[in-house]
């Protein structure tokens, strides 16, 4: 259990971001993780009257708030006309609909959790995070940036005609992901990323003129083999990495289909 000593609504992301300097302070997002953890907080930070729960579009990306909830990832019809359904795909089967209406971006991008579906999908795309301080930063940086006290605004994903798949292994419909993968490609620019390793998302790109079935497999075996996995409860890694060439080679077939 978490105890929270005070509660501020924030009035600007500058008084979030000075709050949020003192170790003992917390952002709050949609608190369904973080409530699960344990210790005491000082002052709960929360963004909710910043209007960043919206998702704008334009000509040139999509700019999604950090206080969006994975509900309204799951149902935007732009982001999913777009990117052929993935986002919805990725978050649809994360506990549920109550669930999905509470959690947000913000805290799932910011949390670079090993098991997320997320993180996995928005890395497949040309994604960039709006930090408050840090200013726009690729989000594949931005996986490896070490945890600091700054503030997620927005996510920003942008319209590259990227043609994308996401596919998932999971024990059972709602349960954390075994391995999840996501496959995007322009033209014969290929990106690959694969999380639930159970390690953060991980991304690799590769520029690949695949043709045929055997250039399908061989390529799917060639990035399956790029990335480390471990084992835990889910799964070991051995059985994770045979997962991840599966899933890679479909999503692939997949999209090859597609031109
Ligand atoms: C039971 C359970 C099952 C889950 N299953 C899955 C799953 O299968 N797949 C999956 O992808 N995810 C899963 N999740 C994770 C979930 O989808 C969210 O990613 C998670 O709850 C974090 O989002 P939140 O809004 O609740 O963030 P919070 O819990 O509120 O915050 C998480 C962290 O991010 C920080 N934070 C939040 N917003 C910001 C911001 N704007 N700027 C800076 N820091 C910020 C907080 O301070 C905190 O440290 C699961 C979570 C739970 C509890």
């Amino acid at each position: 259990m978490i105890t929270i000593n005070n509660y501020v609504r924030a009035e600007s992301l500058e008084q979030a971001y000075d709050l949020n300097q003192k170790k003992s302070n917390r952002v709050l997002g949609g608190m369904m993780w973080m409530r699960l953890g344990k210790g005491r907080v000082h002052t709960a930070i929360d963004l909710s009257g910043l209007g960043l729960d919206t998702i704008e579009e334009n000509e040139e990306e999509f700019k999604i708030g950090c206080m969006c909830t994975l509900r309204s990832l799951e149902l935007h019809e732009g982001l999913n006309t777009y990117f052929q359904d993935a986002l919805k795909e990725s978050v649809h089967h994360i506990v549920g609909v109550q669930f999905r209406n509470g959690a947000t971006v913000g805290g799932s991008v910011f949390g670079r959790f090993g098991f997320s579906d997320v993180l996995t999908v928005l890395l497949s795309l040309n994604s960039y995070v709006e930090l408050y301080k840090g200013g726009i930063v690729p989000l594949h940086e931005f996986v490896h940036m070490e945890r600091d006290n700054d503030l997620l605004v927005r996510v920003i994903v942008k319209k590259d005609n990227r043609q994308v798949r996401y596919l998932t292994e999971r024990a059972t419909a709602t349960d954390f992901p075994v391995i999840a993968c996501a496959v995007s490609r322009v033209e014969n620019e290929w990106k690959v990323s694969v999380g639930a390793r159970p390690m953060k998302a991980m991304l690799v790109t590769e520029k690949a003129e695949l043709t045929c079935a055997e250039d399908a497999e061989a390529f799917a075996k060639r990035v399956a083999d790029a990335f480390t996995y471990g084992t835990n409860m889910r799964g070991s890694k051995e059985y994770r990495k045979h997962l991840a060439e599966i899933l890679i080679r479909r999503a692939v077939k997949s999209l090859m289909e597609e031109c």
